[in-house]
């Protein structure tokens, strides 16, 4: 591991040197937010930033896209479609680092998905620690994604006038291999380092009433409860909350048919345990007819499936979910309910 230092003058020097790698997708302003595009004009790219509306591991896990070329006279003549290009997620903060690693994990389980794979193997990540919430309503603290045991090839920390770096694996440490505007960091650096951590870490307010590890007994617990009915009777399921969440994955599969019907494409499209049709089976039945029932899942499945499965939670507390809500329904006042808060 190497500890460099990056003054902000030559932030755009640094975006035109990881641009000589691969795409550049950043943090960019659009309108009154901010969203992770492609960063063709390093001035473009605004490191300090709140969390953006969609969260980056949208660019490896894309809204639409296509799987299979088939033929239906014969079908041993189907291509997979599995794509992929050399990319770089230049200033993801933490939390959202920790949504890609809940999708590595999740879609490298069986049966593995080639199409996400391929595209996460041609990715960098350049994460960036943030200095304080970022939203009202971030549970980063309490989730203990403020801070990243892995999951980056780098990592910056903003110390005012310079960004602090450490490379983690050896593509990050070849990301900086030739760049002579980088420094190694000195004793002066380290000591900024840990003011701005002490202040991120007085910065930071847990916002759950009990400790995180209750949730998912405290959620069982409370699989009766009232709570639920009268969240179902404010959601507007409209899926929203599902949309903008990083480690929400749920995807339908649909075949376009062309005209002369022997050959088309095979898509996939993200969908929604928030849509009334999701759990819609043959005969009509629905298994989570109500909005009730359909919010109760989205916890379930975020606290207690995933944590039974893979022994973490699989919410990192970016708070999306609950800035993007049209009916007001907010993650950290669900929680507190179950909690006893
Ligand atoms: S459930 Fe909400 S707070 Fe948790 S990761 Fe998803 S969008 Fe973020
Ligand atoms: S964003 Fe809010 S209203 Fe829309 S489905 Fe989610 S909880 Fe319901």
């Amino acid at each position: 591991m190497k500890t460099l230092v990056l003054s902000k003058l030559d932030v755009p020097a640094f975006v035109r040197e990881l641009q000589k790698r691969g795409k550049v997708v950043g943090p960019r302003r659009k309108e009154s937010q901010f969203v992770f595009d492609e960063i063709r004009d390093p001035e473009d790219l605004a490191l300090e930033y709140p969390t953006t509306i969609l969260p980056p591991v949208r660019h490896l896990f894309p809204h639409q896209e296509r799987l299979l070329h088939f033929q239906r006279k014969d079908v041993a003549a189907s291509d997979e479609i599995v794509e992929g290009e050399p990319l770089i997620l230049l200033g993801v903060h933490t939390c959202d680092v920790q949504g890609i690693n809940i999708l590595d994990e999740v879609f490298s389980d069986s049966p593995y998905d080639a199409n996400y794979l391929a595209r996460r193997a041609q990715t960098k990540v350049i994460a960036l620690e943030c200095q304080g919430p970022c939203s009202q309503y971030n549970l980063c603290l309490d989730k203990g994604t403020h801070r990243l045991e892995g999951g980056y090839d780098l990592l910056l920390i903003d110390l005012g006038d310079r960004y602090f770096i450490f490379t983690r694996t050896a593509a990050g440490e070849s990301m900086v291999a030739e760049t002579a505007f980088l420094r190694p960091a000195t004793p002066v650096d380290r000591e900024a380092l840990g003011k701005a951590r002490e202040m991120q870490s007085a910065s930071l307010k847990p916002r759950l009433s009990g400790p995180v590890n209750r949730l998912p007994s405290a959620l069982k617990e409370a699989y009766d409860d009232l709570l639920w009915e009268a969240i179902g009777r404010r959601c507007l399921s409209c899926e929203t909350c599902t949309m903008v969440c990083p480690t929400c994955y749920c995807f339908d599969v649909d075949d376009e048919v062309a005209f002369d019907l022997n050959h088309g494409v095979r898509c996939r499209l993200w969908d929604s345990c928030q849509s009334h049709r999701f759990a819609e089976v043959a005969g009509g039945e629905n298994f989570r007819e109500k909005a009730s029932h359909r919010q109760r899942h989205r916890l379930f499945k975020k606290e207690v499936f995933q944590f039974e499965k893979y022994g973490r939670s699989a919410c990192v507390g970016c708070g999306r979910c609950s800035a993007q809500c049209v009916a007001s329904i907010r993650l950290t006042d669900m929680y507190n309910q179950v909690l006893g808060g």
